[in-house]
Formats: C-alpha cells, structure tokens, sequence
C-alpha cells in the first residue's frame, strides 16, 4: 500500500503550476436488500489546492437521472439510435418505472465546518452556495446525511441485473464535482462519462450478513467478515446478527463503486510482483468454467499492461459479474459474465486496460473521451493479437474500418465535442474508441513504433494520479521523438478534416522515373512509400512533413530508405525520382503499413499494368 504517500508527495512533481483538488471521503452506509433503500452519512475533508476562492460547490447524485422525465430519459427519447439497453420496443425504460423502481439519491442535511450550507437539488447535481468561501490551500469539512434507492438496473449500477447480480452499486453516493483549471465540472448525468478528484476514501457499508461484497478498497476487517477474504487457513469471528459491516478503504482513487450479491463464489489469485486478483460471479454452472480460465488470463493481461504501460500501482484489482456490458471503476470492473471465453477475456482486458487510462491517468472523461476509451481499445487490442491469438499484421484493423465507416459518412463530429452531444451514438462510439485508439496506432506511424511505446510510457510516469490533458500526451510524445506533432493533434482531434493522400503521376524522364505525389484531404501526413521494381528488389522513400521538425528512424530496417526533402503542407503535389526507368518499376505504394488513415486507399497504389 505504498501509494498512500503520494497523495503528500504528488505536488512535487514535475509541472509546478500545475494543481488539482483533494478529497478525504469518510462514509458509513446501511443498506436494506429487501426494499433496495440505502442510508448513509459522509464526512468530507476538502483540500481548495486552486488559486481561486469557492463560494459554491456541487455534488453529483447520479441516481436521480433513472427517474421519468429526467435528461437521461428525454435525451433516451430523443436521439435518433438509443442505447438498446435503455431503450426497448420503442420506449424508454427509465420512462416506465415506477416510484418503488426508480433510483434515487436526496441530500437530507448537509453543513459546512458545522455551519448550515444553502442547497438546492437540479436534476442529478446538488448546488452548494456556501456561508464560508474556501480560500486558495484551505480546507473544509461538509457533514452530510443521504438516503437513496437503488433503481432497477438500466445502466451500469442498478439492482438485479439480468444476469441476476443483486446490486450494482456504481455512481451511488453524493460525489463532489471537480473543479480544474478550467472550473467546475457539474455535468449532468444525461449518457456517459465522469470526472472526480482525486482523493482517499473510507467507507463501511452495513448488508445483510449473507450477502458477498467487492469493488473499489482494501477490507481492513476481513477476520470479522470472512467470504473468502480471510487469510487462508485462518479461522474467522464474523460480527454478531443478521448483518454484516463492511470496512474498506481505498487510497488515491476518484471514485468507489461495490456490487453485492448473496450467490457470489469469490476466488483470489496473486499476481507475480503485482496485486492480488479477486474475482466476483454467480454460482451458476453455465459459467464457471470460463470465469476459473479467465483467471489466469486476468494475471498475464495484467503483467502485459504494466509492462507496456507502467507498473499498477495498487495491491487489488476485482473482476466482478455485474452491471449491463463492461464498466471500469477505481481498482475493479463489473462485466456481464455469461460471455463465451473469448468475449470475457475481451471484456476483461478491455475494462482492466481502464485502469490506466481512466482510472490512474484520470483524463476528464466527458470532454476528451478518447483519450480514455481510444488508449484503452489501443493497448487492449495489442493484448488481444498476442494473447489471443489473433496475431494480425495490423492489430487496430477493426477501428480503422469504423473509422472509414464514420468519416465517410457526413455524420462524424470533431473528438472535442463532449460526451453527451453528439448527435449519434455511433458517432460518439466510432470517434471516441475506434478515432482514440488510432490516435496512438497512426502515432506510431508518424514517429515510430518504438518512440511511441516510449512516449506512452513516459505519459503513464509523468501524469499518473493527475487528469492528464490532449496536450499532455502530445508533449510526451514531442519529448521522446524530437518530432514537433501540433499539426497531428489539432486536425486529428478537433476537427474532422480527413487524410487522402495519393500517386497522382509517374512517368519516364530522361531513363528516370519521375513520381508524383499528391495530398487530396486537408489533414497532413508524412508519407512513407515502398518502390517494387520489375527484379523483385524494393526500396522506401520518406518524405516528412516540413511542419514535424524531425524525421522518424526508419521502419523498414531490412530495405534501404532515402531520406527525401520535406514536403510544406500547402503545396498538393511533391514530385521525386527514381533512378531507373518506368520499365523497371513494378509498384509504388504509399504506406504499406496501413497505419495512416487514409480515407482512399485506392489512389495510394500505382501498379503497372500486366501487359
Ligand atoms: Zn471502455
């Protein structure tokens, strides 16, 4: 549990104007398994490490959108392809439930260092106009008291879900918005995505003794509880009566999320020099087998990741059968479980790969969800091909294919747009995994494969623990290769500008080949071109881009490469020369690793006709 100290220690970091806020999150929670109504009580310390002074913060009561008429019931009513979780023979679900299935989370007091707070409830967000502004390095402490219901499950926490998990319990407590340098962050809860503050959590959750609990935190009384938390071979006292209290607690995390069930089997296994693996699923014969072989699989993805990535840095991971697909949570997941095997271990190493991405490097979600669920799909997918046997040349494949789908399509929106507004789901699903994931794929195209895992992995040191931006992964990048990228991460991520790069032209001059190129879409891109000649022998060219300052090594190790002048952006065409005649050449082909994205692939090959 070494990570306790960097909460003390994470201001000494490189960037010093950097700052972020810091909650301490002490909660005891009741919960009633037969009217799913939970109560609790919340102390929270918060450290204003902003230059600014607040007069006012907010709460997220996330339960308060599974209620008719909330935004994320009309907004469900109104989008043109409505999640089909949510949205089933043509009707809202969350329009049809009934007061004893809703969700919900009241505030019922709330004070300030003792003192009363004025508040009032809008939709899922609780505004606080405050009696004492916090100054800039103060802290203060809101004592609360909350109730709530747990809604039918709709999406991602609810109650009995239809795997028969007895409770999801994600997005369940009063949780203060984050405040950045660019301000508050109250965003309703209308699809998707979160931000938090980093922070560390106690909570003690009473349930009724039968029920198995897991998520977010380290139990600190697993010899009063047992459940399988015990120490092996140890002999447990369990607290007297018909519940149980739980007692976790979780260091440097944004969030806490739990599920419960009374039928949970609960396996642990230890990961070599990383975290001790617990795993969370129903007794139900269908499954067992897959998630007993999911288990050893879950330690080699892990050792994959923080390899590849950087070390995970705490002493628990949970794979839990819960919620309604795959969600990523602070130290654990809930996923459908009656999945075949190749789809649990997609699932596993799709929501684990989170950790990274959205957990420890806690980009904000709803406006840069890409950098979320793109790196994600990136690393999970070279997971995939060399674990799962896939083994494709071009590991991304699939997301390029969406990509194409999306930008050809007139519907794509810029990746600066926010979570909530697009005006598709297919949209916001393309651009925010299938775009994301090719942001890192194409990356590596433009400075090297190599330079790339670099730049990850000096991303992972330098911003873990902190709510890295898209400029930060830039930096890490410019920082590792030399290579200037501006130009890759404005028209890549806020516009919709595409690449289209083609062989215009080739053709003989003085028993030489005269070949040119030509840039068709707006977005830039520096060309790697593979020359076949008529004798079976190859050769590349590369032409950088004048705008990167820099050239990648080369990726073709085996052939020899010429180093071309760069190519200014504006001008669309950029002629060179080979020094043989057309007669000899065979085929000219522009990146032959199909990493660029290029929207046309037809134009990017000349191939002399057989004759
Ligand atoms: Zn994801």
């Amino acid at each position: 549990m070494a990570i306790i100290s960097m909460s003390t220690t994470l201001w000494a970091q490189n960037n010093t104007n950097y700052w972020q806020q810091h909650v301490d999150y002490t909660m005891k929670v009741d919960m009633d398994v037969k009217n799913y109504q939970y109560k609790g009580t919340q102390t929270l310390v918060y450290t204003n490490n902003s230059p600014d002074v607040l007069d006012r913060v907010y709460y997220h009561l996330f339960f308060n959108a599974f209620q008719p008429g909330s935004e994320m019931d009309i907004r469900l009513q109104n989008i043109e392809d409505p999640d089909g979780r949510m949205f089933v023979d043509g009707k809202s679900r969350i329009a049809s439930l009934s007061p004893e299935e809703i969700g919900y989370l009241r505030v019922t007091s709330l004070t300030q260092d003792g003192a009363p707070t004025s508040y009032v409830e809008e939709g899922t967000v609780l505004v606080v106009k405050l009696a004492n502004p916090i100054q800039p390095g103060a802290k203060t402490t809101f004592e609360m008291a909350f109730n709530g219901q747990v809604p039918v499950q709709i999406r991602r926490s609810g109650r009995n879900s239809s795997e028969g998990v007895a409770l999801s319990m994600s997005q369940w407590y009063p949780k203060l918005a984050e405040y950045d340098f660019e301000g508050w962050h109250a965003d309703p809860y209308i699809a998707r995505e979160f931000h938090g503050v980093w922070g560390d959590f106690d909570v003690s959750l009473t349930i009724d003794k039968n029920y198995v609990v897991g998520g977010t935190g380290y139990l600190q009384n697993p010899q009063e509880i047992g459940h399988g938390y015990e120490a092996p071979g140890t002999k447990v006292k369990k607290q007297k009566g018909k519940t149980l209290t739980w007692h976790f607690k979780a260091p440097m995390v944004h969030d806490f999320m739990w599920a419960a069930d009374p039928e949970y089997l609960h396996d642990t296994l230890q990961v070599k020099d990383g975290p001790m693996l617990h795993f969370l699923y129903k007794n139900n014969t269908d499954i067992l087998e897959n998630w007993k072989k999911l288990q050893p699989k879950t330690a080699e993805m892990m050792e994959f990741f923080s390899k590849n990535i950087g070390k995970y840095p705490y002493d628990q991971y949970s794979v839990i059968q819960g919620g309604d697909g795959g969600m990523e949570y602070a130290m654990s997941t809930l996923i459908t479980g009656e999945r075949s095997f190749g789809s649990l271990v997609g699932v596993t190493a799709h929501e684990m790969a989170h950790s990274w991405f959205q957990h420890i490097l806690a980009s904000n979600e709803s406006k840069h969800e890409w950098m979320d669920e793109g790196f994600t799909s990136f690393i999970s997918a070279l997971y995939m091909n060399e674990y799962m046997g896939e083994k494709k040349d071009n590991p991304f494949e699939g997301a390029y294919k969406g990509y194409y789908r999306l930008a050809t399509s007139g519907k794509e929106q810029p990746q600066t747009t926010h979570s909530d507004r697009y005006a598709l789901n297919f949209a916001y699903g393309v651009t925010a995994y299938s775009k994301g994931e090719i942001f890192l794929a194409q990356l590596g195209y433009v400075i090297g494969q190599e330079k790339l895992m670099e730049a990850l992995r000096k991303y992972y040191e330098d911003f873990k623990f902190k709510h890295p931006t898209p400029n930060d992964i830039k930096r890490s990048a410019e920082k590792v290769s030399g290579i200037e990228l501006d130009w890759y991460l404005t028209d890549w991520t806020q516009t919709t500008n595409t690449i289209d790069y083609g062989v215009k032209a080739v053709s003989e001059m003085d028993g030489k080949t005269k070949v040119t190129l030509e840039r068709i879409g707006l977005m830039p891109m520096p060309q790697d071109i593979l020359v076949v000649y008529e004798d079976g022998t190859q050769e590349t060219f590369y032409t950088p881009l004048r705008m990167m300052r820099g050239e990648k090594e080369n990726p073709y190790p085996s052939l020899n490469r010429t180093v071309l002048p760069d190519w200014p952006w504006a001008y669309p065409t950029y002629d060179f020369t080979l020094d043989k005649p057309v007669g000899e050449v065979r085929a000219i082909v522009l990146d032959p690793s199909q990493l660029m994205a290029d929207i046309n692939r037809e134009n990017n090959v000349f191939q002399k006709e057989a004759e």
